[in-house]
């Protein structure tokens, strides 16, 4: 009898573990598929058409896939890939990353990455090397981690270069969000700096957790095109949603 029950305990146990125990990553609902780490609403929630320029993450009242400023000015990016927008459970696990080196849930980030990178680059258009948006040595000595490399290591699958060396944030400045516009982009100037010529000619992917206003996104493209870069991409998680002001300056989206 006793063999009996617990044979019966294994079993529930080994089922349990097959199916029940594997809980989605965001809202913990257990699911089947063991090579999952998000539940199909969590999916679609994520996935969902959230009407943002394929360029710049703007808000679109079109219909299209770009916002009317960027069908009108070029961008300084080649291609820019986005997974979702920034908000809801997204915020809580990019933080707990960034600030408290909690790497629980970079399983999500590397599904997220993976799948906005292969929706956007094709084998023909395949980044060279792929650069994550350096922090001050100051700031990576308090933080523990650069959340951005942390990120970018998650790409090794690609097949593409990772290099963390060649471009370098050189001047300890504030945190970005914390300014106003005009401050943000004097803050940035001679904030980086591109080490060796290995940028030469080369298409660069460039990575980073979140996309706001861009200013700095902006500037390390800049100095990488000063260093001899082809062409410039960016990758990022997520992207703030953001409405243009009337004077065309970029806001956060308080809805
Ligand atoms: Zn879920
Ligand atoms: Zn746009």
């Amino acid at each position: 009898m006793r063999i009996k029950i617990d044979m019966k305990v294994k079993i529930v146990t080994f089922l349990k573990s097959l199916y029940l125990e594997r809980r989605c990553l965001l809202c913990t609902t257990p699911f089947v598929h063991a090579h999952d780490v998000l539940c199909l609403s969590c999916r679609k929630d994520l996935y969902i058409e959230k009407r943002q320029c394929k360029k710049c993450g703007f808000l679109l009242e079109n219909k299209g896939e770009y916002c009317s400023f960027c069908l009108e000015n070029k961008t300084p990016w080649t291609t820019f890939a986005f997974s979702t927008c920034y908000d809801g459970q997204i915020i809580k696990y990019l933080h707990q990353l960034k600030f408290y080196q909690n790497t629980n849930s970079l399983k999500l980030f590397e599904l997220l990455l993976i799948d906005a990178f292969s929706c956007s680059f094709h084998k023909n258009t395949f980044p060279d090397i792929i650069i994550p948006v350096p922090i001050h040595k100051k700031r990576l000595f308090k933080r523990g981690i650069n959340h951005s490399l942390v990120l970018a290591n998650k790409m090794k699958d690609t097949g593409i270069l990772v290099d963390k060396n060649i471009l370098l944030r050189i001047k300890n400045t504030p945190v970005q969000h914390k300014l106003k516009r005009k401050q943000r982009l004097l803050n940035l100037k001679n904030a980086f700096h591109v080490q060796g010529d290995l940028v030469k000619g080369k298409h660069i992917l460039l990575l980073d957790d979140v996309y706001t206003t861009g200013a700095t996104i902006k500037e390390c493209i800049e100095i990488l095109k000063k260093a001899g870069a082809r062409e410039v991409s960016v990758l990022v998680v997520a992207v703030t949603p953001l409405e243009r002001k009337s004077s065309g300056e970029l806001k956060k989206n308080e809805k």
